[in-house]
């Protein structure tokens, strides 16, 4: 169990938190390979503690895999799936810890294991450091390019976006600029909080960050339906340059998240509405959102996570892959995923760039607007 400091409050419509407060699985195989997992303690949104997955990981699910046989990951990754109900970051921490740990053991880096799953090429990684090809506009969230040799470390780099949380228009607008300064090229602002001035701290962002920065907006259910409809239309009359809106509505109501896309222009993700496939199906169904986030923390590994984002592309949703405020073994996990199979928006994985250190060896690093995984035998990383 580890409690990582954050160097800024992370504030949204649904909580408060500096810290970020997660469980560490860690796996080992017969010939000693380990493998890491993550499950992080969501209280506000998956309902997920440390202490909940503590006692899933240790009563359910490791009874599931301890004594088996890794190759047979497939099937485990199945079992882990159906061995309780719900918790969700729990079974993620543990399919990871099982794939980080298979990938280890074959030299392989996890994105390529992904590919592999996915049935897509594996992911080409680049060198730091020789200059490449920028990000390409954004439309992918993986930069692969075949660069290496010179000593440079060889990454995988996947572009991420950066939040910028709920706050007064002059706290946004300086953490605007901060963020920009920085070199981020997207950010993520926390609305929902209060629908009467959200339109004006919208404004103070893209007053603060100038015309050529991307801004999406993430209310997390924080607004009714009538509610949204308002300020989502107010947004559109204003001509902010809003990208995407994400979850106006409750989770639950997913006929409001329909009722809110049909009244209003810019495009609506969905975030809290989708878990798993039933979810994800329901969406479709209904047409209640442009695009869909896909967590790990909620839909319980990565394995469901490639078939979200399959099975999204398929029925013409935008794809983004996002986080819980966690640490780099979950962000590294994410990313890995979008450096496998790509997807239409540009990643929401910031998450442990808000820590003050890592407590890992190894692992993801962040450079300007861009997450880099080494390119490591599974995700590469030990905890110290
Ligand atoms: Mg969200």
């Amino acid at each position: 169990m580890l409690s990582i400091p954050l160097h800024t409050p992370f504030v949204t419509a649904l909580r408060r938190t500096s810290t970020i407060d997660t469980l560490i699985v860690s796996l080992e195989l017969a010939d000693g390979t380990t493998g890491l997992g993550e499950a992080p303690q969501v209280w506000a949104v998956t309902g997920d503690s440390v202490a909940s997955a503590a006692a899933c990981v240790e009563q359910v699910l490791a009874p599931v895999l301890v004594g088996a046989d890794s190759d047979d990951w497939d099937v485990l990754a199945a079992e882990v799936a159906r061995a309780c109900a719900r918790n969700f970051g729990a079974k993620a921490a543990v399919e990871t810890a099982l794939l980080d740990a298979v990938a280890r053991a074959s030299g392989m880096p996890l994105a390529h294991l992904f590919a592999d799953v996915a049935g897509v090429p594996r992911p080409v990684s680049r060198g730091v450091g020789l200059g490449g090809e920028g990000l390409g506009g954004g439309a992918v969230g993986v930069v692969g390019v075949g660069v290496a040799g010179g000593g440079a470390a060889a990454v995988f780099e996947v572009a991420t976006d950066v939040t910028i949380s709920a706050g007064s228009p002059e706290a946004l607008r300086s953490a605007a600029q901060a963020r920009v300064a920085e070199g981020f090229t997207r950010l993520k602002l926390k609305v929902g909080t209060d629908a009467a001035t959200d339109v004006a701290r919208v404004r103070a962002v893209r007053e603060a960050a100038g015309p050529d920065i991307g801004v999406r907006l993430d209310a997390n259910q924080g607004w009714s339906r009538e509610d949204a409809v308002a300020v989502i239309r107010a947004l559109a009359e204003a001509d902010l340059g809003v990208e995407i809106v994400e979850q106006p509505v409750a989770g639950e109501d997913v006929e409001g998240l329909a009722w809110v896309r049909e009244r209003v222009d810019l495009p609506i993700m969905a975030d809290e509405t989708v878990y798993g496939a039933t979810d994800l199906e329901r969406v479709i169904r209904l047409e209640a959102a442009d695009a869909v986030n896909v967590k790990l923390a909620k839909c319980g590994g990565p394995l469901t996570g490639l078939r979200l984002l399959a099975r999204a592309r398929e029925a013409g949703l935008g794809t983004m892959v996002g986080s819980m405020m966690e640490s780099h073994v979950g962000v590294a996990t994410a990313a890995s995923m979008v450096a496998a199979v790509g997807t239409s928006a540009v990643s929401d994985l910031d998450a442990a760039w808000w820590a003050t250190h890592s407590p890992y060896a190894g692992g993801p690093t962040y450079g300007p607007g861009v997450i880099r995984l080494p390119e490591a035998h599974g995700l590469g990383m030990a905890l110290v």
